[in-house]
C-alpha cells in the first residue's frame, strides 16, 4: 500500500472528513485558519480498514509513517517523544467520520514513564503536576488498552485518600501521588497480567491499535446500527501534542457552545473547571463553573475565547460545540463541531445567521428539518409538572393533550357534548371510532404501529396520538386500564404527549404552540423561493382558521362527509340514507341542507380571497350507519328485557323497540358491501342518488350567494370524487352547472366563476385523463386511493397484515401510503398531467392526502411540476419549507448541470 496514511494537521482540511474523520478534519481546518490548536497528526480511516483487512495487524510501513510524523512533531515542538528531558507528550484520540459518542475514551499524557516523568517535573518545575499526569496516563491506558475497568483504579484511589485523610485528589501531595503510581502499576499487573509499558513507542502503537479495535466494540456497533451508520467506514486516530489544564490556578479545561443550544440566543454557553484535565468537566467529580465566570477570573482568556468562538462560527457557518484547555493563561482549542440543538434553537439560529450575513436565506431554509417543525407547531407540556409517566408508546401524532379517560366513542361523544375534555383509549381503533377521535383531545392505543388506523387518522385530524403502547392493558368492556401498578378508570385525568409517546397520569398543564418571529421569517423566505402552492385539507371552519394562520393559500380538500359525523347531524343523515322513498330522502336532505350551507358559508368567509375546493360526498353510505354487531347486541339486550318485563305496557314498548332494531338491522345489512373501498361510493352515489349531490351543490351555491351579497371574496371549486370514466364527470358537471344557475341566476353567476374538477384516484381516470380533462378545470390526485388501487392494496388490510413485514424484509423501501411511490403511482400521475395539459395547457394539478405533507413526496411534486400540494393544517409550515427546499435543491442541480 503506497497511499499516504498519516497527515499532519497542517496537511489536511475540513473537506477530508471521510479520510481523517470529523475530529481530524476539523482540527486540520482550524490549524489552517490560524486558531490555537496544539500540533499533531491524523492516521486515516483507510489505515484502519487496512489494519482490519490484515487480520488486526499493523504493517511496518504504517508504523514508519507514524514515527516519521512523530519526528516532525518533535522538531516543531522542540521536544523528544520518550526523551528523558523535556519530553513530548501526546494524546491519542479516536475520530470517526460520523460522530459516535462512547466509542472509545481518549488517552492523555502518552509518552510518560518512570524516567520521562522526572523530565517533565524538571522542565516544569512542578513535580506534583508531573506525577498527576502520570497516574492519569496509567489509569487511562490500563482502561483503554488493557480493558481494566475504572473501578479497580478508583478503589485504590479512595483507599489512598482515606489513608492520607484528604477528600479530593487535588489535595494529594507529591509524595502521595508517587505512591499512587506504584499502586496503579501493581494494579495493571494484577488485572492485565502484564506491566504498564515503559517504552513510549510501544505505548503509542498499542494505543493506536486500541482505537482501531474500538470500532468493533459492542457499544459502537449498537450505536451504528440504530443510527444507520455504515460498518465499513472505520475510524481515524488523532495524535496530538498535549497542553495542560492541570498545572495550577491559571489553567483549566472547558466546553463551550457558541450560542445557547436550547434557545438559540446569541450568548456563550458552557462550563469551565480550574486546574483540571480532559474529561474532568463532564465526569462530575467537581462542579464546573458557568463559562461567564471566566470573565472575572481570566479576562484575557475570556476575550480570546469570544474571538475564537466568533471566528469558528464564521468559518464553519454554524453554531459550534467547542472543547478547549487553558494552560497557564493561554487558550488552546482542542475540538470543534456543529453543536446539537433543539427545534427552537435551530430556527432562531438559522435566521440570525442570515441577519449576521454568515449564511444565505437559501442555506438557512435548507437547514430546517421536518422534525423541528413537528416540535414547534404543536402544543407541548409544562415539563416541570410531569410526574408519573405511566408508559411510553410510539409517538404517532405530535402535540400534547390532556383530558378525562374514556374507552369508547359513545362516552367520548356524550362527555364532549357536556363540555368535558376527553382522551380516548382503545386497544386499537377502527373506522367506527372516527367520531370518537373527532371529539377527543387525543387518542392512544395499546396495539398498532405508526401506520395504524389511529395514527393515520389522528395525524390527519391534528389530534395527538400515542399508539402501540403495549405496556398498557386496555379493557374497554370494564372501562379500566392497567399500566404497571396503576389502575385508571373512566373519568380519570390523563395526559398524552404525541411528540414523545409518553402517557402521563393526571392533568399536566399544556404550553400552547407558538409561531416564533424567526419561524415566521423563515417561512416568508420559503414563500419567496417555492414554486408549489400550499393548500390545506380542512373540513371545518376551525381547521380552516388554523390553516390560514399557518399560511395556507386556500383549501385543497374539504371532505364534506366529516360534517355529517357530528352527533346532532348523524341521525338525520342516517334517516336520509335509510329512506324508503325518494320523498322521505328529500325530506331528510332538506334538514341537512341548511346545516351544510352554514358550514360552507363559514368556510368561505374564513378563506375569503382564496380558493376553497369542496369534494362532494365520497365514502360508502354504510359508514354513516350504526355498526351491525352493535345492533345485534342491542337487539339481544332488548329481547332479554322484554322477557323480564312484568307489566304488559312495558312489554309492548320493548317489543316495538325490538322490531325497530330488527328493521334497522335489515336495512343496514342490505347496504353492506363485500368490498366497500371498491363499491358504491364517490360519484357512483352521486349518480345513483342525484338528490344527495343536488342538495350539496345547492348548499354550496346558496352559501356562495350569501357571500356575494355580503361582499366576501369567494372562490368555490367543486370536486367530483372517484371518477373513472369521462361520462361520470360529464353528468356530474351538468348537475353542478344546472344547480348553480338555479341558485345564483344568470346575473350573479357572472361574478362567481366557479370551477369544477375531479379527483384522479382510479387508475383508469389517469389513463383516460385526456378525455376527462375536457370536462375538468383541475385534477386533484387523491394519492391515497390511487396508491390503493395501483398496488391493489386495501390500506387497512395492508397496514394491519403484511406491510410491516414487507418493510422489515425490504420488499418495499417505504410505506407507499406515507411516501408517494414515484416509480409506479408516479407514472400514472405524470401521464395524467401530461395528457391533461395536452388538451388544457393551464389545467390546475395538485395532490391532496397525507402525501401532501410528506417531505419526499413534496420534492417529487415539485420535480414533476404540479401546481400545488394540499395537506392537513398542521403540516402547512412543513410543506412551505419543503416546497422551498425542493425549489432550491433542483435549482442547484440545474446550475451544476449547466456548469458541466
Ligand atoms: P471525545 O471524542 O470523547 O470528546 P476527545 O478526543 O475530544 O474525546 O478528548 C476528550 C478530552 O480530552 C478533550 O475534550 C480534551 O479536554 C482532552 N484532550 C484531548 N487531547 C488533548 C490534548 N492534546 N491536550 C490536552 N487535552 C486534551
Ligand atoms: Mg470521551
Ligand atoms: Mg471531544
Amino acid at each position: 500500500m503506497s497511499t499516504k496514511r498519516v497527515f499532519d494537521f497542517t496537511e489536511g482540511d475540513g473537506e477530508m472528513r471521510s479520510l481523517l474523520g470529523g475530529k481530524g478534519a476539523n482540527l486540520a481546518e482550524m490549524t489552517r485558519a490560524g486558531l490555537p490548536v496544539p500540533p499533531g497528526y491524523t492516521i486515516t480511516t483507510e489505515a484502519c480498514l487496512h489494519y482490519f483487512k490484515r487480520g488486526d495487524l499493523m504493517d511496518d510501513s504504517l508504523k514508519c509513517e507514524i514515527f516519521e510524523a512523530m519526528e516532525r512533531l518533535e522538531t516543531q515542538k522542540g521536544q523528544r517523544f520518550g526523551g528523558p528531558q523535556n519530553p513530548l507528550l501526546v494524546s491519542v484520540r479516536s475520530g470517526s467520520v460520523t460522530s459516535m459518542p462512547g466509542m472509545m475514551d481518549t488517552i492523555l499524557n502518552l509518552g510518560l514513564n518512570d524516567e520521562t516523568v522526572q523530565g517533565l517535573a524538571d522542565t516544569t518545575g512542578n513535580a506534583r503536576f508531573a506525577f498527576d499526569c502520570y497516574r492519569r496516563l496509567i489509569q487511562m491506558f490500563g482502561n483503554v488498552v488493557f480493558g481494566i475497568e475504572h473501578h479497580y483504579f478508583e478503589n485504590k484511589l479512595s483507599m489512598l485518600l482515606q489513608k492520607e485523610e484528604v477528600n479530593q485528589e487535588q489535595q494529594l501531595s507529591e509524595e502521595a501521588l508517587r505512591q499512587l503510581i506504584e499502586i496503579y502499576k501493581e494494579c495493571v499487573i494484577e488485572q492485565a497480567g502484564r506491566p504498564f509499558p515503559q517504552d513510549s513507542r510501544q505505548q503509542l502503537l498499542l494505543a493506536v491499535e486500541a482505537v482501531f479495535k474500538s470500532w468493533h466494540n459492542p457499544r459502537a456497533k449498537y450505536y451504528r446500527k440504530i443510527n444507520h451508520i455504515s460498518d465499513k467506514q472505520g475510524t481515524a486516530v488523532n495524535i496530538q501534542s498535549m497542553v495542560f489544564g492541570n498545572t495550577g490556578k491559571t489553567s483549566g479545561t472547558g466546553v463551550l457552545f457558541t450560542r445557547n443550544p436550547s434557545t438559540g440566543a446569541n450568548e456563550l454557553f458552557g462550563e469551565f473547571l480550574y486546574n483540571a484535565q480532559g474529561e474532568d468537566v463532564v465526569a462530575g467529580i467537581r462542579t464546573p463553573l458557568p463559562i461567564a465566570q471566566l470573565e472575572e477570573g481570566m479576562p484575557e482568556v475570556y476575550e480570546q475565547l469570544i474571538t475564537a468562538a466568533k471566528q469558528l462560527e464564521q468559518h464553519f457557518k454554524d453554531m459550534q460545540d467547542i472543547e478547549f484547555t487553558v494552560e497557564q493563561g493561554k487558550l488552546y482549542i482542542l475540538q470543534t463541531r456543529n453543536g446539537k440543538r433543539n427545534a427552537q434553537a435551530a430556527v432562531r439560529l438559522a435566521v440570525e445567521l442570515v441577519h449576521e450575513q454568515v449564511i444565505t436565506k437559501n442555506e438557512a431554509i435548507m437547514r430546517i428539518e421536518a422534525s423541528h417543525l413537528d416540535q414547534l407547531l404543536h402544543r407541548g407540556l409544562d415539563e416541570s409538572k410531569v410526574q408519573n409517566v405511566l408508559a411510553v408508546g410510539l409517538a404517532a401524532s405530535p402535540g400534547a393533550s390532556t383530558g378525562q379517560l374514556v374507552f369508547d366513542t359513545e362516552q367520548a361523544v356524550e362527555w364532549s357534548k357536556a363540555g368535558k375534555k376527553v382522551i380516548l383509549a382503545r386497544p386499537e381503533t377502527t373506522p367506527e371510532d372516527i367520531q370518537g377521535m373527532l371529539v377527543s383531545e387525543g387518542v392512544f392505543t395499546s396495539r398498532g404501529g405508526l401506520t395504524s388506523h389511529a395514527a393515520v387518522v389522528a395525524r390527519g385530524m391534528g389530534r395527538s396520538c400515542v399508539c402501540g403502547c403495549e405496556a398498557v392493558r386496555i379493557d374497554p368492556v370494564n372501562k379500566v386500564m392497567y399500566a404497571g401498578s396503576s389502575v385508571l378508570s373512566e373519568g380519570d385525568w390523563i395526559t398524552l404527549d404525541g411528540g414523545t409517546g409518553r402517557i402521563i397520569e393526571g392533568k399536566v398543564p399544556l404550553r400552547e404552540a407558538e409561531m416564533s418571529r424567526e419561524l415566521e421569517e423563515i417561512l416568508r423566505w420559503s414563500d419567496e423561493v417555492r414554486d408549489l402552492r400550499v393548500l390545506a385539507n380542512a373540513d371545518t371552519p376551525r381547521d380552516a382558521a388554523v390553516a390560514r394562520r399557518l399560511g395556507a393559500e386556500g383549501i385543497g380538500l374539504c371532505r364534506t362527509e366529516h360534517m355529517f359525523f357530528s352527533p346532532a347531524r348523524l341521525p338525520v343523515v342516517q334517516r336520509m340514507i335509510l329512506a324508503e322513498s325518494i320523498d322521505e330522502r328529500k325530506a331528510a336532505l332538506e334538514k341537512i341542507l341548511p346545516m351544510q350551507q352554514s358550514d360552507f358559508y363559514e368556510l368561505f368567509k374564513s378563506m375569503s380571497g382564496l380558493p376553497v375546493t369542496i369534494r362532494l360526498l365520497d365514502p360508502p353510505l354504510h359508514e354513516f350507519l350504526p355498526n351491525l354487531d352493535e345492533l345485534h347486541e342491542q337487539k339481544l339486550y332488548v329481547e332479554r328485557q322484554e322477557q323480564l318485563a312484568v307489566l304488559a305496557e312495558e312489554k309492548k314498548a320493548l317489543r316495538a323497540e325490538r322490531q325497530q332494531i330488527s328493521e334497522m338491522i335489515q336495512k343496514v345489512d342490505a347496504l353492506q358491501e363485500k368490498n366497500p373501498m371498491l363499491g358504491q361510493r364517490g360519484c357512483r352515489v352521486g349518480i345513483v342518488y342525484p338528490e344527495i349531490y343536488d342538495m350539496q351543490i345547492e348548499a354550496i351555491f346558496k352559501a356562495v350567494s350569501r357571500c356575494l351579497d355580503e361582499g366576501v371574496d369567494v372562490i368555490p371549486e367543486l370536486m367530483i370524487p372517484l371518477v373513472g370514466d369521462v361520462t361520470e364527470l360529464k353528468v356530474m358537471r351538468e348537475l353542478v352547472d344546472r344547480v348553480a344557475l338555479q341558485v345564483l341566476g344568470k346575473e350573479k353567476i357572472r361574478y362567481c366563476p366557479y370551477k369544477v374538477g375531479t379527483m384522479i384516484e382510479v387508475p383508469r381516470a389517469a389513463l383516460t385523463a385526456k378525455r376527462i380533462a375536457a370536462h375538468a378545470d383541475f385534477f386533484s390526485f387523491g394519492t391515497n386511493d390511487l396508491t390503493q388501487m395501483t398496488f391493489g392494496y386495501s390500506r387497512d388490510d395492508a397496514e394491519h397484515k403484511f406491510l410491516a413485514h414487507y418493510l422489515d424484509h425490504k420488499i418495499l423501501q417505504h410505506n407507499p401510503f406515507q411516501v408517494l411511490d414515484t416509480e409506479g403511482v408516479g407514472q400514472l400521475i405524470e401521464l395524467a398531467v401530461a395528457s391533461g395539459r395536452s388538451v388544457k395547457p393551464r389545467i390546475k394539478t395538485g395532490i391532496c392526502g397525507e402525501h401532501g405533507g410528506d417531505l419526499k413526496s413534496i420534492f417529487y411534486c415539485h420535480e414533476i411540476g404540479l401546481d400545488y400540494v394540499s395537506c392537513s393544517p398542521y403540516r402547512i409550515p412543513l410543506a412551505r419549507i419543503a416546497a422551498a427546499q425542493a425549489a432550491i435543491h433542483y435549482q442547484k442541480e440545474k446550475d451544476i448541470t449547466a456548469a458541466v
